[in-house]
């Protein structure tokens, strides 16, 4: 058995690779010079830890990784067990030959999410919401200080998918529909890696990121899969090319930029408007892994399969192997065959259907990063940041990253922020629901209501403001002369595939949390909370409400939810996607044509301090200060955004929160140019919206 934390001994061997202090690049080229095909096959195979035959296997295969699938937990699911576990599979890589450590993943998407105990984050549509690149950058750190802290070193995350069509059942996984959102808040892979040179993955706090899914995952047709009329997931991106390189590609090429470790192709197929090819399986796709990721972007990190992807793709299974690591797929995640898999991927090197240089090359980039990541000096988990796991300082940025990702979307009757003094009457399916409000990828694949985990639910954040709350789930018998109403709706987690189908119509709340708004919004003042991972259709009730909020799925704390409420924080989030009013204009992006959506692409009202209305000249003001700001190289910093929305605040206060179509579009043009640095683009834009308000 292995000792508490066991290291291996340098150079026990006295083997070049085995020296840290050699540069990685002679450590690979050592070791690979060493290594027999079984070897080099076993390092690109990617089993499943539960598909296992025997943890014997780990040597017999030489298998190169293992995962944790959603929902694979060890029992008890504690962060200490999460490191005996993955301990003990290390320590049968230990037994073989040449002591090649695993690399072992699992999806941390919002926090360390199948650990009971973790800190949740929001998910990232939630962080979209939030536009702060900093603090995006700092839940990717806590993320990654959780999850290294359990001896796992790789999280298939983030998700660089942009979102082009709500009713995809993975929205939330995106940060928005704008690839300028999404390039901004990739500072999480930052947190997560450190430098983008790698040379921070040894460290205790860090681990190795895999942006996903490559490519045009968020652009798949609805209908277009053959598993159903409401599905797009999986299906097919029909893009032209200029639209593939603005949108989809462009958030990729910022994840190299930042030293992004691995890349997993998306399940989709692609297809290029005007090439001849027709669709082509992402996982096939050597035009874009080997020709745009690999050579043209220069990602020298390495390409993980998604779960038994390469099945999709047409022909037989030799087939399968052979296209995709033919493609540029460097490890398969098989995640069951993986005898089948080493031992067809053998057979065709033998063969001459894929040559020696490939599987060397898809080694090399293997165990480049399993050095860099430190793990052939220390392949047991170093459990020092144990008790960090859902520590209050890591609740505290969960908290703070829940309270900026809320949208307020309408405040009419200015019900918020809510006094402790006020008699408050709390309904709704979400309010009070710690696994709703985390939504999917928490505790198990698919999420599930209920007290999945530890944190505290919406009704608990409120609970702690004021001593006069009463809750009814179904809001029966709201008779008592309440000040203000709070009811929180919205979806029941899921992962993948089509999301909540509520009624059986993707993107409408359902019967009952109509029925509590109804009643609620006709007895008092009334705030709605809409506790889901995409936009939803309320009907015809938004003239009925008094304040509306996009709360996303905010994750375990729900305290951040309440501070803005009551006005600890102001509101500041604005929306990462289009919000339509109904599901006939879908899909509905910022810079479309016909935009006349309920709320536009980067819309959110603020309860920030009040800007001295001094209308235009103030606007004027702000565009010097914009165009000094640009030019001294502040475009994209803190200071480049307060001075924008400065400029946005007044728009809101001249609109007073009724929205135009002429208002709309140059405010959401607005958002998209800040984005990119353009702070004097953004000041005209919403100088005209300004004078359209
Ligand atoms: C998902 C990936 C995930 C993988 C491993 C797949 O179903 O598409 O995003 O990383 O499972 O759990």
């Amino acid at each position: 058995a292995p000792k508490e934390n066991p290291q291996v001994v340098i150079d026990a061997h006295g083997l070049p690779y085995q020296n840290a202090k050699l540069p990685v690049k002679k450590r690979v080229a050592d070791l690979l010079a060493r290594m027999s095909p079984a070897e080099k096959a076993g390092q690109m195979t990617q089993a499943e830890r539960n598909a296992l035959r025997s943890q014997g296997d780990i040597a017999t295969y030489d298998l190169g990784s293992l995962l944790s699938g959603g929902g694979s937990v060890p029992t008890p699911n504690t962060p200490e067990a999460w490191a005996k576990m993955v301990d003990a599979y290390q320590l049968r890589a230990q037994a073989t030959r040449f002591q090649i450590p695993l690399i072992y993943g699992v999806d941390a998407v919002h926090g360390h999410n199948n650990v009971i105990g973790s800190t949740i984050m929001p998910h990232n549509i939630g962080i979209g919401a939030g536009r702060d690149p900093k603090l995006a950058g700092k839940t990717g750190a806590v993320t990654a200080n959780e999850v290294r802290a359990t001896g796992i070193p790789w999280d298939f995350a983030p998700c660089v998918c942009v979102t082009r069509d709500e009713r995809w059942g993975r929205s939330y996984e995106a940060y928005g529909e704008d690839p300028a959102l999404v390039e901004a808040m990739e500072t999480v892979i930052t947190g997560m890696q450190g430098s983008p040179s790698g040379t921070d993955l040894d460290r205790n706090d860090k681990v190795l990121a895999s942006a996903k899914h490559f490519v045009g995952d968020g652009g798949t047709e609805f209908g277009s899969s053959t598993t159903g009329a409401y599905t797009i997931d999986q299906g097919v991106t029909k893009v032209t090319r200029e639209e593939l390189e603005a949108v989809h590609l462009a958030p990729f090429t910022e994840s190299v930029k930042r030293g992004v470790g691995t890349v997993m192709p998306s399940y989709s197929s692609l297809d290029v408007i005007g090439d001849d090819a027709g669709p082509v399986k992402m996982h096939a796709n050597a035009e874009m892994i080997n020709g745009v990721l690999k050579d043209r972007m220069g990602f020298d990190g390495f390409v993980i399969s998604d779960w038994q992807a390469i099945d999709q793709i047409p022909g037989d299974y030799a087939s399968d192997v052979r296209t995709s690591v033919n493609a540029g797929l460097d490890m398969i995640m098989v995640p069951t065959a993986y005898q089948d898999f080493t031992k067809t991927l053998q057979a065709e090197v033998t063969a001459g259907r894929i040559s020696e240089a490939r599987i060397d090359d898809a080694v090399s980039r293997i165990l480049t990063q399993k050095f860099r990541l430190g793990l052939f000096e220390k392949p047991y988990a170093d459990t020092t940041n144990l008790d960090e796991v859902g520590s209050a300082g890591h609740r505290a940025v969960a908290r703070e990253a829940a309270a900026k990702s809320q949208v307020l979307l309408k405040n009419d009757g200015a019900v918020l922020p809510l006094k402790a003094s006020q008699k408050v009457y709390v309904a709704g399916s979400n309010a009070d629901d710690l696994g709703n409000q985390a939504g999917g990828w928490t505790i198990s694949w698919q999420g599930a209501s209920g007290a999945t985990t530890t944190g505290t639910t919406i009704l608990k954040g409120i609970e702690k403001n004021t001593s006069s709350a009463t809750f009814s789930k179904d809001a029966s018998a709201p008779t008592e002369g309440y000040d203000a109403g709070v009811v929180v709706v919205g979806e029941k987690p899921y992962a993948e595939g089509i999301g909540d189908v509520g009624n059986g119509h993707d993107l409408e709340i359902s019967d009952a949390d109509k029925k509590a708004i109804d009643t609620v919004c006709a007895a008092m003042k009334c705030a709605v909370l809409i506790v889901s991972g995409r936009p939803q259709l309320i009907g015809d009730r938004l003239g009925a409400i008094d304040a509306l909020v996009a709360s996303w799925l905010p994750g375990t704390e729900g305290d951040g939810v309440a501070d803005v409420l009551y006005g600890k924080r102001a509101f500041t989030g604005q929306l990462p996607v289009t919000w339509p009013k109904s599901e006939s204009q879908l899909p509905i992006n910022v810079g479309d044509t016909a935009y006349d959506p309920q709320f536009p692409y980067g819309w959110g009202l603020t309860t920030l301090k009040k800007v001295p209305t001094g209308g235009e000249a103030t606007l004027t003001g702000l565009a010097v200060a914009a165009s000094l700001a640009e030019r001294a190289g502040l475009g994209k910093t803190t200071a480049g955004k307060e001075i924008v929305d400065r400029a946005r605040l007044l728009v809101q206060q001249k609109a007073g929160g009724k929205l135009t179509a002429s208002v709309s579009k140059p405010f959401a043009e607005a958002d998209h140019l800040l984005l990119t640095g353009d702070l004097t683009g953004a000041v005209a834009k919403l100088r005209t919206a300004y004078r359209a308000a």
